[in-house]
């Protein structure tokens, strides 16, 4: 589809000039269209900023009919359509906030017809010649909360696909619709009815991140055919994740919350300097906490606001509004902060803790740079910053994989941090020739301050000691765990008689206390140790090992034998 002699391609150049001002294609932003327009059911994966919305919005200028749009949130739904407005075109919104009176003028426009005969069933070949004026509808937004629950306006819907002037629907943040993602709505699970009503009305799905399940679930989930080469198969289109202005590190976080803010207090004013950013909190509380402590530490040079889904909706648009316009240098947000900021120049984004997966980790540090200018996205981390994420993701479903995998990212001291997001992704995603990038922490440090040491003599004994505590039934958190296997701690007993039996020593004690939760990371990735989980009143969380069969260090084999088990630690 990489062509320009279709019949309609006269008509996208000079419509993107008109509305747009638009002269070059970015990437795949052509094909994409070319594959709408010629009927195709296609899934776009584009990076934020890459420039999704005009691979439906050009489209749906050329085709006749209107084209639905399913977006997760109002503000997005504002947002484009207040865009669309600017660029004058004929765009309505269908909302819990659209009043009657707006909403019966929509719901008219949509069967208002100017030429019934094409469209959904009509010729795909004849795209108009003229510009239509400004007032035509061409776009209706919708929550998918009106395709899920509003019957009124389904039943409307089908007679605007029978009178052929459903061109397309679009599924935007199509991510939303897979319980494996980070942004999972219910709502979205139900648009699969779209498929089944319209059969005839081709689809475009789109999203900034999805990892091949994902990818497939979003298409089970829609009822769209399979990605590939035959006439019926869905279109994938995806450009590189690669960003090159975003330069990814992961730092070590300070010991106390006070340190952190004075930490982050000197980065902000030594690299940001009245630049905007956003730092992820992990909970609610700590937007509060770390707003509060970076504006005290700052001696109030550093204006900040707290957010998560709690705060009420006037207020959130007052804190956005003041962050665009540069009021507010700093939000202290959870993901609520999420969908809908696009915001092009922010120059940071700093995570105070993990994000629940990579993926969630690479669109909500993608918020940063949208103007293609240099910014930087820093995740500080602790190793033991894994064993409390693990604890809140185990009850959603891949919770623990997910977690695993931002585990690996924010422990990988070696590997090109863009190199890192392309192995995750990679499946479906194509151009390496930038990686490594050689901005990131691990290109610019490669492997320096890393010191590497085979610990298979201190793993062998930590397996065994798991083991006989799971015989006995003993379930022990983390920091009963690490105690035992120093010998000291309530469970010292028991730990000696491991020992004797295996003849086994006590594992001498480490300068940083944080190196203990970095070997049991690394043993958890690599299926050495499973964690496993039981809710009680005291402890949550309690770490039991893979069965001896699994696990080459319950066996008797002299250690020489068994693999190595090289740990990064440093940085
Ligand atoms: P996404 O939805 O992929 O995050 P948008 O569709 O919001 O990105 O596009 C980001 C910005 O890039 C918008 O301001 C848009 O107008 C602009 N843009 C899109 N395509 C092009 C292009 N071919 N040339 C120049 N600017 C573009
Ligand atoms: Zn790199």
């Amino acid at each position: 589809y990489n062509r320009e002699d279709f019949s309609w391609s006269e008509d996208l150049k000079r419509l993107a000039k008109v509305h747009w001002n638009i002269t070059q294609w970015r990437e795949k932003q052509l094909q994409v269209m070319n594959a709408a327009l010629d009927r195709r059911d296609v899934f776009v994966l584009m990076p934020t900023g890459g420039g999704k919305s005009l691979c439906y919005q050009l489209p749906a200028l050329i085709t006749s009919g209107i084209t639905l749009v399913v977006s997760p949130l109002l503000s997005l739904i504002r947002d484009q359509a207040f865009h669309l407005e600017e660029a004058s075109i004929g765009v309505g919104m269908l909302t819990s906030n659209t009043s009657k009176e707006e909403n019966k003028r929509i719901m008219d426009a949509m069967l208002a017809t100017k030429t019934s005969s094409s469209g959904s069933g009509g010729s795909k070949r004849q795209p108009k010649a003229e510009l239509e004026p400004p007032s035509e509808l061409r776009l209706v937004y919708v929550t998918p909360e009106k395709i899920s629950k509003s019957k009124r306006f389904m039943n409307h819907l089908e007679k605007v696909y029978a009178a052929g002037r459903l061109a397309r629907i679009v599924v935007d943040e199509c991510h939303c619709c897979s319980q494996l993602g980070h942004d999972f709505r219910p709502d979205y699970k139900k648009l699969g009815i779209l498929r089944v009503l319209f059969p005839k009305t081709p689809i475009m799905a789109l999203t900034a991140t999805a990892s091949s399940p994902v990818i497939e679930s979003v298409l089970n989930t829609l009822n769209l055919a399979p990605i590939g080469k035959s006439t019926n198969a869905t279109l994938m289109f995806d450009s590189p994740l690669f960003r090159a202005n975003l330069v990814y590190k992961v730092l070590s976080r300070p010991n106390t919350n006070e340190e952190t803010f004075r930490f982050l207090v000197n980065y902000i004013q030594t690299k940001h300097h009245r630049s905007n950013g956003i730092i992820y909190c992990l909970s609610k509380k700590d937007t509060h906490v770390f707003a509060e402590g970076i504006y005290k530490a700052s001696q109030g040079q550093i204006t900040t606001s707290a957010y998560h889904s709690d705060i009420l909706d006037d207020e959130k648009n007052y804190i956005h509004e003041c962050w665009r316009d540069g009021r507010t240098q700093l939000v202290c947000a959870t993901i609520a902060f999420g969908l809908g900021i696009n915001h092009p120049n922010v120059r940071f984004v700093i995570h105070v803790c993990m994000a629940k997966s990579l993926e969630g980790y690479y669109q909500e540090s993608g918020r940063a740079g949208r103007d293609g200018l240099p910014a930087d996205c820093v995740l500080l981390y602790r190793d033991q910053d894994a064993s409390r994420l693990s604890t809140l993701c185990v009850t959603e479903p891949e919770g623990l994989t997910n977690v695993y995998s931002m585990i690996k990212y924010a422990q990988d001291v070696r590997t090109c941090r863009h190199q890192q997001f392309d192995n995750h992704f990679s499946k479906h995603s194509s151009s390496k020739k930038q990686i490594p990038c050689g901005m990131c922490d691990n290109c610019l440090l490669a492997g320096k301050d890393v010191v590497t040491e085979d610990l298979k003599t201190e793993v062998r004994a930590l397996c065994l000691l798991v083991n006989k505590l799971q015989e006995v039934n003993e379930r022990v958190t983390l920091n009963k765990l690490v105690e035992a296997w120093r010998g000291v701690g309530s469970l010292r007993v028991i730990a000696k008689v491991v020992r004797d039996e295996y003849e086994t020593e006590v594992v001498p004690k480490r300068p940083n206390k944080d190196d203990y939760d970095r070997i049991i990371n690394y043993l958890i990735l690599n299926g050495y140790l499973r964690e496993d989980f039981h809710f009680t009143a005291y402890s949550t969380l309690a770490y039991i090992i893979n069965g001896p069969r699994s696990n080459p260090f319950l066996s008797k084999r002299p250690l020489s034998s068994l693999p190595p088990v090289n740990i990064e630690f440093g940085r």
